[in-house]
């Protein structure tokens, strides 16, 4: 037999509805501040005098369980030094569209060099704007601090930067000339989006043996 109240039962969801507590927010005008811990885009971090933590030693690409960052290392020299150490990350790329923000390169990463911010608003209209450059996720510079490359502070010591001994750049510092002939990274010079991956270590099939690789997205 047919319920009497069938037509207007459904209308019992709307009714009770009505009388909750509205959960509109206001975005983007009102941001809600997330968790102190949220995973969000990651950042590049600095040593206090301005050079750089990360040493290119690919072990967050090799940890990222979905193949989203591409390293590149190269050596310092004396004349273009951008970390304390030998190495450091010539490029550097994560792809925001294969990043599930789970924190394993964190976790990998050796120097701290690589940590995630609470940013979470990764949206965008393009493919490669979703693929973050090394320029894109450095760290700004604070105060006592001198962009690299420059040179290390004198009398110290590669693990004197991870002691906390250097705590800024040495009165005197300055920012040395760039020699690299690649291009800088941009957002403007990417690979089209029919182009094989590349990430982590993965041998770049597209970039010819000693050719510079800089200035192009490689996922
Ligand atoms: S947060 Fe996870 S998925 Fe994203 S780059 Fe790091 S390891 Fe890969
Ligand atoms: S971010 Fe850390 S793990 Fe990744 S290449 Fe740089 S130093 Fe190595």
């Amino acid at each position: 037999m047919p319920n009497p109240l069938g037509p207007v039962a459904g209308f019992g969801v709307t009714f009770k509805a009505m009388f909750k507590k509205r959960l509109t927010e206001q975005y983007p005008e009102y941001k809600k501040p997330t968790a102190p811990r949220f995973h969000g885009r990651h950042q590049l971090n600095r040593h206090p005098d301005g050079l750089e933590k990360c040493i290119g030693c690919e072990l967050c690409a090799w940890a990222c369980p979905a193949d989203a960052i591409y390293v590149e290392g190269a050596d310092n020299t004396e004349e273009e030094r951008y970390s304390p150490g030998e190495r450091y990350g010539r490029v550097y790329q994560i792809n925001y569209l294969r990043c599930i923000l789970c924190g394993l390169c964190v976790e990998a990463c050796p120097t701290r060099a690589l940590t995630m911010t609470n940013e979470y608003e990764l949206a965008d209209r393009t493919r490669e704007s979703l693929i973050y450059t090394k320029e894109e996720l450095l760290v700004g510079l604070t105060e006592g601090m001198v962009d690299s490359p420059h040179a290390i502070f004198p009398g110290m010591t590669e693990k004197d930067y991870y002691r906390g001994l250097v705590t800024e750049a040495a009165p005197g510092t300055v920012q040395q000339e760039i020699h690299d002939t690649g291009t800088p990274q941009s957002s403007a010079d990417t690979f089209g989006p029919d182009e094989p991956a590349s990430a982590g270590a993965s041998p770049d099939a597209t970039t010819a043996p000693g050719e510079s690789t800089e200035g192009v997205k490689h996922q």
